[in-house]
């Protein structure tokens, strides 16, 4: 279906259905809740009652975009949450392409059986689920999508300006860190959408300040600690990777969201083109992978670390010792280049 179809479709389902719910995937991130909180504020601004939700509990630098604490979090509030899935009859299901990514709430989601839409940037959706899929790859995240969809939807009308204020907001925010702020993923498109919405009269700095400035002092130590103790460079794997212990989370007090852009850091280092930092927590070990080159993280998730995303950015998890990291991780990483279909260190 294209777009302009699609979005006829989406007015319908609008215009018909009157308890929507909106949800996020598990550890949402500044493009889950900004597309969440985008759509919630257009359909607020058109009467259209929706409930926003997610898996897990968010971090709080994200906080700003839900100032009087409408998301409902599974993990804090398991009955809010399940109430509100059973009294929905449409769901709408933002930045993620396949429904295990809402962990717990899948379940309940699937029981309730009203249709699902999904607006999302991953490859490979798992379209089966989905009556109605804005997907698209090429493109920096789901607000950029969510954007494009609409900017075609009637009473919009292709004018950025008749968009609520929170919804450019939350549309900008989710653009922006998952551009890694406007490093990697940023097409025309997406500087385009940048700069329709900074015609608006955007606070651009406020929202910059709300995400980037905003850290404890203790997530500062932790970062230096990171790079002087634990983090280890395999030059000719172009590969650079950190391990954080449940320990050291506790050494320093660490909150959700602390390891934000930790992942990234290795990248300053000439020659470094691929990255991994691996989180210990209560179940399983979190897994994050960066690559700046052909080398597909994408895959090397799905084959070693129970995961997946995008070709430049995933997510996965182990379960096994944190000891057991580094030799798991270094013969997982010379298999992959081993077997690797092409070049995997090109452009
Ligand atoms: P992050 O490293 O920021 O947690 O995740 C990077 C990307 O990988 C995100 O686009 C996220 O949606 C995806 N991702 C993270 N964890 C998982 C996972 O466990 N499974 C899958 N399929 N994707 C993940
Ligand atoms: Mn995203």
């Amino acid at each position: 279906m294209d777009q302009t179809s699609g979005v006829c479709e989406l007015e319908r389902l609008l215009e018909e259905k009157s308890d929507i719910l909106l949800v996020g995937h598990f550890n949402p991130d500044g493009d889950s809740i900004g597309s969440m909180v985008a759509m919630h504020s257009y359909l607020d601004a058109r009467g259209i009652r929706s409930t926003m939700v997610v898996p897990s509990s968010f971090p709080e630098f994200l906080h700003f975009l839900d100032p009087e604490n409408e998301i409902r979090d599974f993990v804090r509030q398991p009955d809010a949450a399940l109430k509100a899935i059973e009294g929905s009859d449409l769901f709408i299901c933002l930045d993620f392409n396949s429904m295990s990514r809402v962990e717990g709430l899948e379940g309940p989601i699937r029981r309730n059986g009203s249709p699902r839409v999904v607006i999302d940037h991953h490859l490979g959706p798992e379209l089966s689920d989905f009556v109605l899929a804005f997907s698209k790859s090429d493109i920096s995240s789901a607000c950029e999508v969510l954007f494009e969809v609409l900017m075609k939807m009637p009473d919009i009308d292709g004018k950025v300006s008749n968009l609520p204020a929170r919804c450019i907001e939350a549309l900008y925010t989710g653009m922006m860190t998952d551009t890694n702020n406007y490093a990697n993923s940023v097409f025309p498109s997406t500087m385009d959408m940048a700069s329709m919405l900074l015609r608006t009269g955007l606070d651009k700095e406020k929202i910059q300040s709300a995400v980037f400035d905003n850290f404890s002092e203790s997530r500062m130590h932790l970062m230096g600690y990171m790079l002087q103790k634990k983090m280890t460079v395999l030059p000719e794997q172009h590969t650079a990777y950190m391990i954080l212990t449940k320990s050291e989370k506790d050494r320093f007090n660490y909150k959700e969201g602390d390891t934000e852009g930790f992942v990234n850091l290795p990248f300053a280092i000439r020659g470094v083109l691929v990255t991994a930092l691996f989180t210990e927590s209560d179940s399983f070990i979190r897994v994050s992978l960066r690559s700046k080159c052909s080398f597909s993280v994408n895959e090397f998730s799905k084959a070693y670390f129970n995961g997946g995303g995008h070709a430049k950015a995933s997510g996965g998890r182990l379960y096994m010792p944190i000891e057991a990291i580094p030799h798991y991780f270094e013969k997982s990483i010379e298999k992959f280049i081993a077997s690797y279909q092409g070049t995997p260190f090109d452009k």
